[in-house]
């Protein structure tokens, strides 16, 4: 029986080939992906002769400052940044992972989970090998080093054809990059390019989950890596590969719903498009007898915008959100009411006070945010507030690198419409339909979507569901 790795992680990964200064431009590059993950952070990079790398547990921003950067000199780099499920945190988890293998120096970062690791892991470490994380990326290392394939890239693509699963990988060996996606897409990777500079002869291309990272560091955004594609880029220049034949695609419509910025080109579709479109078909589908449209910031901004434009009821910021909420907050001895949620949001009492508030969030997981919003909205002096989510019900976890919490605690999958509204505190609730959602992302145009989390339908058949829980998520 095959078994999901109960390991799952959220991530943003980059990689930039034949930059003077790549080590920046990864770390440029990681800080516009900080949404991804905010855990813990890593970069490595090659000089052409050595690997070196730097990772640590925090922000972007705090770990490479100048001083670890300047370490970390080199042409060549990849990098990762990353959100993980309860007891997973450890550094030794966070990525790249480095390695010294027979087929040269190599580091590696990847985004998604694999289904198969777990069996993988077990029937290697029963023949001897010797796993040093509990991270899934590193079955993908042992295959690579015990493949009977000489080259590297051979040894990969015989490494990735044995995985089953999500994965969108950067590798970098002292002189190469490699780029690859799983054959049915899942996690995005994008490909861009920085033309060659003060006497450079080659142009600098990069890669990273999302299109946002390009514009900060200079990179004009070329195509995406293709499912079951492996792209290679050395002193030859770039060159692809099949390494597997393309399944039926199903890439993650979450991150158009919630994952990705709306700045950002994923699955070659602005995220804003579809976000934007997201709140006015939910207009069109569950319309609202209200005042105003204040969204949930920041996830439900843009869709709010959406249903305001397409129902005619003003936007409004009727919920402000502080930005620089840290990990870790003293409490006072005599515990505040809905503490978390008030440090994070405060309302506007002169906007909500006697107001019929069309309240917009991208999505409910356990409901409890939402209900303590709710109560916050109200308290704030709101006649009534109707909830709208820019999704259908999240009724089943993801086992592709999204962090939702096991069937059990997914309201959505235990309890009715109604029992929903009762317990968030609504006058009423409404949810975007799987259609709707479907068609706001425009599925089966340029992408078809994994919708696995409001379907229960997965893409992968070997995935034993009711046998695998995912670990429950530590924070939001
Ligand atoms: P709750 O219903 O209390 O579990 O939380 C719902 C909130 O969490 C919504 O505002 C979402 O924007 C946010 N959310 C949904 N999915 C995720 C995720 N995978 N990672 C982090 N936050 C999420």
């Amino acid at each position: 029986m095959h078994r999901s790795d109960k390991f799952r992680d959220e991530c943003g990964v980059v990689a930039i080939y034949a930059h003077p200064e790549a080590e920046k431009l990864a770390y440029l590059s990681l800080h516009a992906l900080q949404h991804r993950g905010q855990e813990s952070a890593g970069i490595a990079t090659s000089d052409g002769m050595t690997l070196r790398a730097h990772k640590a547990m925090g922000l972007v921003a705090d770990i490479f400052v100048e001083d670890v950067l300047a370490k970390l000199r080199g042409r060549l780099a990849v990098g990762h940044t990353r959100y993980s499920t309860a007891g997973d945190s450890a550094l030794l988890n966070a990525q790249p992972i480095m390695v010294q293998s027979n087929k040269g120096m190599m580091a590696l970062a990847h985004n998604g989970n694999l289904v198969n690791a777990m069996e993988i892991r077990s029937r290697l470490e029963s023949q001897g090998s010797i796993f040093q994380t509990n991270s899934d990326t590193e079955v993908i290392v042992h295959l690579i080093a015990l493949s009977k394939e000489h080259t590297l890239p051979e040894a990969m693509a015989d490494a990735l054809r044995r995985v089953e699963g999500a994965f969108s990988l950067v590798v970098t060996s002292t002189d190469r990059i490699f780029a690859a996606r799983d054959p049915r897409g899942f996690r995005p990777l994008a490909m861009g390019r920085i033309p060659a500079q003060n006497g450079e002869k080659q142009d600098t291309i990069v890669f990273a989950s999302e299109t946002c990272a390009f514009d900060l560091i200079g990179a004009t955004f070329e195509r995406d890596v293709k499912p079951g594609e492996m792209v290679v880029v050395g002193p030859e220049g770039v060159t692809s590969r099949f390494y597997a034949t393309a399944q039926p695609q199903s890439s993650c419509i979450f991150e158009h719903v919630y994952f990705s910025r709306p700045d950002s080109l994923v699955f070659g579709r602005a995220v804003q498009d579809s976000r934007e479109e997201l709140g006015r078909q939910l207009a069109r589908e569950a319309p609202a007898v209200g005042d105003i449209v204040v969204p949930v910031p920041d996830s439900g901004v843009t869709a709010a915008m959406g249903y305001a434009a397409e129902s005619g009821i003003p936007f409004r910021f009727g919920l402000i959100r502080n930005h620089y909420v840290g990990r870790t907050f003293i409490e006072p001895r005599q515990s505040v009411r809905d503490f978390g949620v008030k440090l994070k949001l405060n309302p506007v009492r002169s906007l909500l006070e006697g107001k019929r508030v069309v309240l917009i969030d991208d999505s409910i997981v356990r409901g409890t945010t939402s209900r303590k919003i709710l109560r916050m909205v109200r308290s704030a002096g709101a006649r009534e507030v109707h909830m709208r989510i820019s999704c259908p019900p999240t009724i089943s976890p993801c086992f592709y690198g999204v962090d939702t919490p096991s069937r059990r605690e997914l309201i959505a999958a235990n309890k009715s419409l109604e029992e929903i509204r009762e317990f968030i505190g609504a006058d009423s609730l409404a949810y975007l339909s799987l259609e709707g959602l479907k068609k706001a992302c425009a599925d089966g145009e340029t992408t078809s979507y994994c919708s696995a989390c409001y379907t229960g339908v997965y893409p992968t058949n070997w995935v034993d569901v009711e046998e695998i829980q995912p670990a429950t998520a530590s924070k939001r």
